[in-house]
């Protein structure tokens, strides 16, 4: 087989090539990636040269597609069973998966070893899915079988931007219908997060960007207003020094403010204590909505079916694995939602 994968072989270094793919051991599955979205946390990756992965590393981390092959003891996953992958996973031995708080899992499961560059250099994927190739190898939990009726290419927005934005509000933040909502930043994740406080019944959401074009894409998400304004909860989506100052700033006495956004190393903000304390706030961080794949996933891929989750309108492009770094560009240029390549 000529697999290929985008990898990061260097600080800076980025380029389409062949992989090896082995075949799954015990308790993995051998998956064809068939869509995957270009998130952010990419280039997070790309820029901070591996972001704690080991170089080189496979790119992606937003895959659906076909389980090709499984491992001694997989029961739960066949051939020809579609599935999203994640990469928010729970070990099941860990103190936290043993006190029963399997969402905040610290040591999420990994496939070691089946995946390598052409030399034979073992390849780190991104977040254990590595989602930009024709092919991955997973745990079995990291697998998730979703209904084939869902297209693939908004299946895969499932295992990171959505989960995180819509579990942001029903799972770390619980907003309760009626709220006021206010997301600081509109790409796929904020959209996600609008989405979500749509599904919880919020009275208002309050979609903040520095981009017209975002805020209308925002309305068309369920966003009821696009001016600055105090609200019960606030979501931070691009976790930057002004981003989060703006969100303590906004939200209301008795409110929470919700920190999604991955700040760049060394970030840092100023609290006013005194004003924090009078307003009674208090402050979550959301580690990707807190989601949990095998339970998150088949109910979202419900939604979506059902049409309360809008996935089609999230995906402005699909391209070809070659794309990838035209995508990129797009993002950072902030013209795209998602691209999803379709490997
Ligand atoms: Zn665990
Ligand atoms: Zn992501």
């Amino acid at each position: 087989m000529a697999e290929r994968g985008v990898v990061l072989g260097a600080a800076g270094e980025v380029a389409l090539e062949e992989i090896d793919v082995a075949q799954p051991g015990p308790g993995e599955v051998l998956v064809r990636v068939e869509a995957t979205g270009v998130c952010h946390s990419d280039l997070h990756v790309i820029e901070e040269d591996g972001w704690h992965h080991p170089l080189p590393v496979l790119l992606g981390h937003e895959g659906a597609g076909t389980v090709v092959a499984v491992g001694d003891g997989v029961a739960g996953l066949a051939g020809g069973d579609r599935v999203v992958l994640g990469w928010k996973t729970a070990c099941g031995e860990c103190e936290q998966c043993r006190a029963g708080a399997p969402r905040q899992c610290l040591r999420p499961p990994a496939a070691a070893g089946r995946l390598h560059r052409h030399d034979g250099a073992e390849l780190t994927p991104v977040l254990r899915t590595g989602t930009f190739a024709t092919h991955t190898v997973v745990p079995e939990v990291a697998a998730v079988k979703v209904p084939r009726e869902l297209p693939v290419e908004q299946a895969c927005l499932i295992g990171c931007a959505v989960a995180t934005g819509v579990m942001s509000v029903l799972e770390t933040a619980r907003v309760p219908a009626g709220a006021r909502v206010a997301v600081i930043g509109c790409g796929a994740v904020g959209l996600s997060v609008i989405q979500g406080a749509r599904i919880a019944g919020a009275s208002e959401i309050r979609a903040i960007d520095l981009d017209e074009r975002k805020l209308e894409q925002a309305r068309h998400f369920g966003a009821t207003d696009t001016e600055p304004g105090k609200a019960d909860y606030v979501f931070d989506v691009v976790g930057r020094k002004q981003t989060f100052e703006q969100a303590l700033g906004l939200v209301a006495p008795g409110g929470t403010v919700v920190l999604i956004g991955l700040s760049p190393a060394g970030e840092k903000a100023e609290i006013d204590l005194p004003k924090l304390f009078a307003r009674r706030a208090r402050i979550l961080v959301s580690h990707g909505g807190d989601h949990l794949p095998q339970e998150d996933f088949p109910r979202l891929a419900q939604w979506a079916l059902e049409g309360k989750l809008d996935l089609g309108s999230m995906v402005t492009r699909t391209a070809p694995l070659e794309g990838w770094s035209d995508a990129f560009a797009a993002m950072k240029e902030g013209s795209t939602i998602r691209t999803v390549l379709v490997p």
